[in-house]
């Protein structure tokens, strides 16, 4: 019997397809027991904030991910497509039926047990219960993920996220911000064989300089600004690395002045000189319409945020598509735990699925949660769990989780980019995509084919 713990959209999906595979299997999910600080309802699979699955056409990488899920026997993708709502080429659904869909097809598989209970320890080797998938999202209660914790190593489980605000290009004051990158070095290289932009004339980032004066402003309106409470968690521990900057700013004066505002190696073109301090932006759409403050994560309460930062030179009338946020996101560094096939790599009957596994999306979890169901109900029956081919939209996100960066890794939605190259790839962008869907759905089926020779 298959174990799942949490049942999210990674949890119920791995707990349909596992019984599909003629395996049973309990769900543990501790809600309405427990509450999360997110979740309304106690519903399985409730989507937390946005209704929207994103893109839904094969020329997407996203897209190309559901359709892989749809050949597979998603139960999340068939519950999307029945609650879906008008979005244009995004699939969005009404959360709501979405939810019922799915509570509804899990529960009532007879091969599907739900507990509502929370688990607070990872279950031992000598616990009975093998295989486990964990896939307590993002929101982990506190109890497990402290014994996560301490199963793959303090350093290798995240808590929070930070986010920077993004402003309206648009919004900008051009006439006081200049164009340059640090030292004249454009940072930034177009990736080969995409159609990314090259850098604009000038350099990458649009910097906002401060005289001394308004500098002191700035920050006596900062350390004055009121702050959200993150959730359920005041004892926030934040990465020394993506510190907001109101937490920075408390440090002292000129903290800020020697990090995310250090002026260093830009120079004004109208001075001649380095400004006493300089907010970095940077584009955040490939069409270049809006632009994030770099380093400028933030918890102040949106209302200050917005006052404090249109004193920044050239914010002064910014339209804020994003507001800066810390928010819960507990996830483990895959690339240190985690196999292709979403298994441990310190125990085979251990899986982690979901944004705790260190994927980033409702259609990323939901795939993840995909393989590992798969995979734990293969290894139930006596068969090897199989990764699928990095040219699958699938398999790519199991590659990056599995074999990202580990020191500095970050959760990722699916992207063309990290899936694996054509080779000769053609420069019309519609057509290398029509191809890279067409090779994954090509290798998919072959994968599907051979798992279906060997009974599995
Ligand atoms: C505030 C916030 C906003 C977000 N907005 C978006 C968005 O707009 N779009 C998007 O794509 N993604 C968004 N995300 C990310 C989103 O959470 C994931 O994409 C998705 O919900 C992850 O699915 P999951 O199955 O991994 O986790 P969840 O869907 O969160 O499922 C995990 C389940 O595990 C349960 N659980 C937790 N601990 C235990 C335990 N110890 N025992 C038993 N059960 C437990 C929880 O109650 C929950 O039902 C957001 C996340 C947060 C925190």
């Amino acid at each position: 019997m298959v174990h799942v713990i949490g049942g999210g959209l990674a949890g119920s999906e791995a707990a349909w397809q596992t019984a599909e595979l003629g395996v049973d299997v309990v769900v543990h999910e501790m809600r309405p027991v427990r509450k999360t600080a997110v979740h309304q309802t106690d519903g399985l699979a409730e989507l937390v904030c946005s209704n929207s699955f994103r893109g839904d056409t094969l020329d997407n990488a996203v897209g190309l991910l559901k359709e892989e899920m749809r050949q597979l026997g998603s139960l999340v993708m068939r519950a999307a497509d029945r609650a879906r709502v008008p979005a244009g080429a995004a699939l969005a659904v009404d959360r709501h039926a979405f939810s019922r869909l799915v509570t509804e097809e899990v529960a009532s598989h007879r091969r599907i047990t739900v507990a509502r209970e929370e688990i607070q320890r990872v279950p031992g080797m000598d616990s009975g219960w093998s295989p486990v998938i964990i896939a307590t999202g993002p929101l982990t209660s506190d109890a497990l993920s402290a014994d996560i914790q301490c199963i793959v190593g303090a350093e290798h489980l995240a808590f929070y996220d930070a986010i920077s605000p993004i402003v309206l290009a648009d919004s900008i004051d051009m006439s006081k911000v200049f164009r340059a990158s640090r030292w004249d070095r454009n940072v930034w290289q177009a990736p080969a064989g995409t159609d990314a932009h090259p850098p604009a004339p000038g350099g990458d980032y649009l910097n906002c300089p401060f005289t001394k004066d308004e500098y002191s402003a700035f920050y006596d309106a900062l350390v004055a600004a009121e702050s959200a409470t993150v959730r359920d968690f005041d004892a926030v521990t934040f990465f020394e690395g993506c510190l907001p900057i109101e937490v920075m700013a408390h440090r002292g004066r000129d903290t800020l002045r020697f990090g995310p505002m250090k002026p260093v190696g830009l120079t004004d073109p109208r001075t001649g000189r380095y400004p006493y301090a300089v907010v970095q932006l940077r584009q955040d759409t490939l069409a270049g319409d809006h632009f994030s403050l770099v380093g400028f994560q933030t918890q102040i309460k949106w209302g200050d945020q917005a006052r404090v930062l249109r004193m920044i030179p050239g914010l002064e009338h910014a339209e804020f598509v994003r507001f800066g946020m810390v928010h819960r996101n507990t996830y483990i560094c895959g690339p240190k735990v985690l196999a292709p096939t979403w298994q441990t790599r310190f125990r085979d009957d251990l899986f982690f699925a979901g944004q705790v596994s260190g994927v980033e999306g409702y259609v990323e979890s939901a795939a993840s949660g995909l393989l590992a169901g798969r995979n734990a109900a293969a290894l139930a029956l006596g068969h090897a769990p199989r990764a699928l081919p990095r040219t699958t939209a699938m398999g790519a996100l199991a590659h990056y989780v599995s074999h990202a960066d580990p020191a500095h890794y970050q959760p990722s939605n699916i992207t063309h980019g990290i899936m694996e190259p054509l080779p000769d790839a053609p420069r019309d962008k519609a057509r290398r995509r029509a191809l890279i869907a067409a090779r994954a759905l090509d290798d998919l089926r072959e994968w599907m084919g051979e798992a279906a020779l060997s009974g599995r």
